[in-house]
């Protein structure tokens, strides 16, 4: 069993707390590693290497281009190795194994978007009403706190590492004190290839302390977060100590809206993959399901004759589609909803228990479960679960469907079934969300831009629109007139 340190100005260091924290399997419980349980003088130990590496070090002066070669390189070592990162994500946050090995390349993709991205910053020239040559550059921000969920461990790492560097940023990352186990090895994989100390730290632990500190410490210049709306909002509150700039990735309660002419057996897929992918547990999960009447009945027979396909069990396991829970306090979250469905009325159709195998007593393991019949003033069409729980709601017309819809704190994601085109563009525009999925539900590309509207949060991620929030903006103006202003 390995036990990590953090990583700071290029060296691997314990933590000045003393304290380590042990981390299990959420499939089987079993100990599977020890990491640091940093507190606030990490953090600051880490904001002196990189603000040292910010403002003294060599990283500034390395240019696009060979900042660009260190992503690829980065890219390059994690697909050598992405078998066992692959293995080591399954076993520390659950997922089943083809899912983690679509993360690990993804996340090597995602270096690799932006080592290309690196050489395309570019700024501008503008025609002034004076005799001067103004134009625009484009600079990093500085010293960037990062801080991540524990769905998807590397993804979330190499989402909020890979455009902050190419911008030529520096970065001080927290993973999950649940899942920091991969966020670990990439640090490995920066110290291999000789990436700048201090260029990029990586500290573990608790949000009270270790988090806090990052949103709050007036020598970082901006934070980024994903997480859920509630931490959000604290680290709105801790950033606003020193006009921190910050970006927020939060949380969602997607509708996934299937009308009446839509591919039935696609909408049957498309709901359960939306809603049960990652055991449930993503930001963008389809998890309200709105369906016209008229197909209700058969679609939800659809799905129910699918969810025994969905193989329950430890992510390592041949054929498994579902794996379990984060952590015994997440199912118990889980399980509350559970049973607030059914006090609300709902009609409970599948689900809704932990599985009777007894190889799977040890993980947080709970079934797929769907709530039809689900009306959208119940809580648990309301609030995010982030677990196995789809409920089904019914609408009449597009414009019922549309109210629905749109009617949550959330925008982050929305999906659309039907084979009319007008109708799919017509209810695209009126969605008020971030991300809207035509007959297909999760595919998220590299290359386009990720984030929410309203309470799902401020900023992009991804695509041309995320390497934005890691730049700041200057203008130079030239005065080409030699004579004196004149004006005293
Ligand atoms: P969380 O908000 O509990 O924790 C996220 C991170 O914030 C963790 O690293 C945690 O240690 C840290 N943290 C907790 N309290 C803090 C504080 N007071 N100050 C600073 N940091 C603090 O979220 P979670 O349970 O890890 O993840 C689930 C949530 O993340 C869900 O709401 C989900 O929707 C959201 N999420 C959003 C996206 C997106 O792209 N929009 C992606 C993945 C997850």
């Amino acid at each position: 069993m390995k036990t990590y340190e953090n990583f700071i100005g290029g060296r691997w260091q314990t933590s000045k707390s003393g304290q380590s924290r042990e981390i299990r399997d959420p499939g089987n419980g079993e100990l599977i590693a020890k990491v640091q349980e940093s507190n606030r003088d990490d953090v600051l130990a880490a904001v002196d290497a990189a603000r040292q590496a910010f403002d003294s070090g060599p990283w500034r002066k390395t240019s696009a281009l060979d900042r660009g070669k260190f992503l690829f390189k980065v890219g390059d070592a994690i697909r050598a190795d992405a078998a066992r990162l692959a293995r080591l994500e399954v076993q520390n946050c659950g997922k089943p194994l083809a899912e983690a090995e679509f993360d690990i390349a993804d996340a090597a993709n995602c270096f690799e978007f932006f080592g290309g991205l690196a050489t395309k910053i570019h700024g501008e020239t503008m025609q002034v009403p004076a005799n001067s040559l103004s134009f625009v550059v484009r600079e990093p921000i500085g010293v960037c706190g990062q801080i991540i969920p524990w769905n998807y461990p590397l993804l979330m790492a190499a989402w909020k590492l890979a455009p902050a560097l190419a911008a030529g940023n520096v970065c001080i990352l927290k993973p999950s004190e649940m899942t920091p186990l991969t966020a670990l090895e990439l640090a490995e994989i920066f110290r291999k290839i000789e990436l700048p100390a201090g260029v990029v730290n990586i500290v573990t632990g608790p949000g009270a302390g270790v988090g806090e500190e990052i949103a709050a410490n007036p020598r970082i210049d901006k934070v980024a977060f994903t997480g859920g709306t509630v931490t959000g909002r604290k680290i709105m509150v801790g950033a606003a100590a020193n006009v921190k700039k910050i970006s927020l990735e939060l949380g969602g309660k997607n509708p996934n809206i299937v009308f009446a002419d839509a591919d039935l057996e696609a909408a049957v897929d498309g709901a359960l993959f939306g809603a049960f992918a990652n055991q449930g547990e993503v930001c963008s999960a389809g998890s309200r399901l709105l369906v016209e009447k008229s197909i209700h009945k058969p679609l939800v027979e659809g799905m129910l004759r699918k969810v025994p396909n969905i193989k329950l069990g430890h992510g390592l396991q041949p054929k498994v589609k579902m794996g379990p829970l984060i952590s015994s306090t997440h199912r118990d979250k889980v399980e509350g909803y559970i049973k607030l469905g059914q006090q609300e009325g709902a009609k409970l159709v599948c689900g809704g228990k932990r599985p009777d195998a007894a190889d799977l007593k040890n993980g947080f393991f709970v079934e797929p479960t769907i709530f039809d019949d689900v009306k959208p003033t119940m809580r648990i069409a309301r609030e995010e679960i982030f677990g196995p729980v789809l409920t089904v709601t019914t609408f009449d017309s597009e414009a019922e469907a549309i109210k629905i819809a749109n009617d949550t704190e959330y925008g982050l994601a929305a999906g659309i079934w039907t084979r009319n085109v007008q109708r799919a563009a017509r209810v695209a525009q009126e969605i008020r969300a971030g991300i809207v999925w035509v007959n297909t539900y999760h595919p998220t590309f590299n290359e386009l831009p990720w984030g929410g509207y309203k309470q799902s949060g401020i900023g992009r991620e991804l695509g041309l629109y995320g390497i934005e929030e890691y730049l700041e903006t200057k203008q130079v103006n030239i005065n080409l007139d030699e004579a004196p202003i004149g004006w005293y």
